[in-house]
């Protein structure tokens, strides 16, 4: 028998919006529509929200996972007209306007798609498959453990050069999740490594933070860039510039110019691409790709099917002529925006999405951020709370607002902040080879040790 509410669900006579992945764009649409004359069905593969940037505070053991995961039944229990499902999309069926499930169809009149994006190895299989990711709750959880395990490791170790690889970092990829993951694993040298693993020479634990391009921050100014390569530096990170990886095979990494680096531990911050549902082929760009849509957010060629945030491509706006950048204004400006058209019940009404950039922000340690504000460009202890108090407001509940601000407060004061616990293990996969690969070689295959 259907609970009254299920039953009131399902007698609302509204046009049936399914919105697909609960990230920053699929949350904000389903905020925006709730009360309104939409029934909204949101779908995600997790049962909740991740804030993904503060994915590497979770990774080096400052925040807990709950801290920054809000689940969607929270947030979709007082909505009357929303409902959610835990369910991965598989297919798009656009011609009888449904999408295929883990667990069964979902038809509608409206779909928005809110996916994201993962991380990019740019078809380099050994990396991905040897080098750790920053993309989700999970994949942090396996940095926090990898770190811990490799320091309790190296205690086991005499011989200095097997203790140096064993705590030799290299983070690839100079933006601002590479930055703020290289920062905070020096924190983590000159505290806790120092003052709790006091049988290890700290110096011998190394953080490379490496990037092709020729600076940091690619996409902040440069003061910004210079102010961010000093604080690292600052830290004791070694930047590393100019360097392409074309290669890691869980113990050593190859530069392009045939140099090497010994490392037990690789974390790839170098780039995302999305990972377009199947049915949709004619509107995907395959670089990076994206869903080609138009200044309304519709996917190309697709009267009802809209995708925003991370997964969208709008070429549209001359001043975002490659398409605006994958960060969470953008994806909450977007869902706003398409709500809003939505809304209006006439097409001709519609309004083109134009994107108000309100600067961009990164730290890198206690005191050092940098912040880029219209023509504002600064750095340094002012910098670092306006970035703590950005983030602390964005994050989604009061309670997790309360628990990240103790956490910090506790950290930055102490550093006796206490989430460095080893609770899954993190088990390296072994690397198997198997079968022919493109340049006639044995292809890799992935076996879970
Ligand atoms: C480590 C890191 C740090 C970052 N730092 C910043 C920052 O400081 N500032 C900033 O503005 N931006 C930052 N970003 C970028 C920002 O997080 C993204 O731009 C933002 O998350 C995009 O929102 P979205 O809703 O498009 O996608 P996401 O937030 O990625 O959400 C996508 C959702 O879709 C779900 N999903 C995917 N595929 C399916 C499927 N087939 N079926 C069902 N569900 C599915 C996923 O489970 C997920 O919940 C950072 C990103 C990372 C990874």
């Amino acid at each position: 028998m259907k609970t009254p509410e299920r039953a009131a669900f399902d007698a609302l006579d509204h046009p049936v919006v399914v919105v697909v992945g609960g990230g920053f764009a699929g949350l904000e649409m389903i905020h925006r529509l709730s009360g309104k004359p939409f029934k909204v069905i949101l779908l995600d593969k997790n049962n909740y929200h991740c804030f993904q940037p503060l994915l590497y505070q979770v990774a080096t053991g400052s925040l807990g996972a709950d801290n920054i995961a809000y689940p969607f039944r929270r947030s979709v229990g007082p909505m009357p007209n929303v409902m959610y499902r835990m369910a991965e999309v598989l297919r798009i069926n656009p011609a009888e306007n449904r999408v295929e499930t883990d667990h069964g169809n979902f038809r509608y009149d409206h779909l928005v798609l809110a996916t994201g994006t993962e991380t990019n190895f740019f078809g380099n299989q050994r990396i991905a498959h040897e080098a750790m990711q920053l993309k989700s709750i999970n994949q942090a959880l396996d940095i926090r453990s990898d770190f811990l395990q490799e320091f309790e490791a190296a205690l086991y170790l005499d011989d200095e050069k097997e203790q140096r690889q064993r705590l030799n970092f290299v983070v690839v990829g100079g933006g601002p999740s590479g930055v703020e993951l290289a920062g905070a694993l020096a924190e983590i040298r000159k505290t806790i490594l120092k003052h709790e693993f006091r049988e290890v020479d700290n110096r011998r634990m190394q953080i490379h933070l490496v990037d092709s391009g020729d600076a940091v921050l690619g996409n902040f100014s440069p003061k910004a860039q210079q102010l961010a390569r000093k604080f690292l530096e600052q830290l004791g990170v070694n930047v590393k510039l100019g360097a392409l990886v074309t290669g890691y095979d869980g113990k050593r990494v190859t530069f392009k110019d045939g140099s090497t680096m010994d490392s037990s531990t690789v974390i790839w911050t170098a780039g995302v691409k999305g990972r377009p549902i199947p049915g949709l082929e004619s509107a995907v760009e395959e670089r990076p790709a994206r869903y080609r849509v138009d200044a309304f957010n519709r996917v190309e060629g697709k009267a009802n099917i809209y995708a925003i945030g991370d997964i969208a491509l709008d070429r549209s706006d001359p001043k975002w002529a490659k398409g605006h950048p994958q960060v969470a204004p953008v994806a909450i400006q977007q869902a706003r925006h398409l709500a809003k058209n939505l809304l209006r019940k006439d097409r001709a009404q519609w309004q083109p999405f134009a994107y108000r950039d309100k600067g961009s922000m990164a730290t890198i340690g206690r005191y050092k951020a940098v912040v880029d504000f219209g023509k504002l460009r600064f750095g340094g202890p002012i910098a670092w709370f306006l970035w703590l108090f950005v983030h602390l407001m964005s994050i989604v509940g009061f309670r997790s607002r309360i628990m990240v601000l103790t956490h910090w407060a506790w950290k930055y004061l102490s550093w006796r902040n206490t989430i460095r616990l080893i609770i899954r293990p993190y088990v390296r996969k072994e690397y198997v080879v198997q079968g022919p690969q493109e340049d006639g070689g044995p292809r890799p295959k992935a076996v879970h040790a």
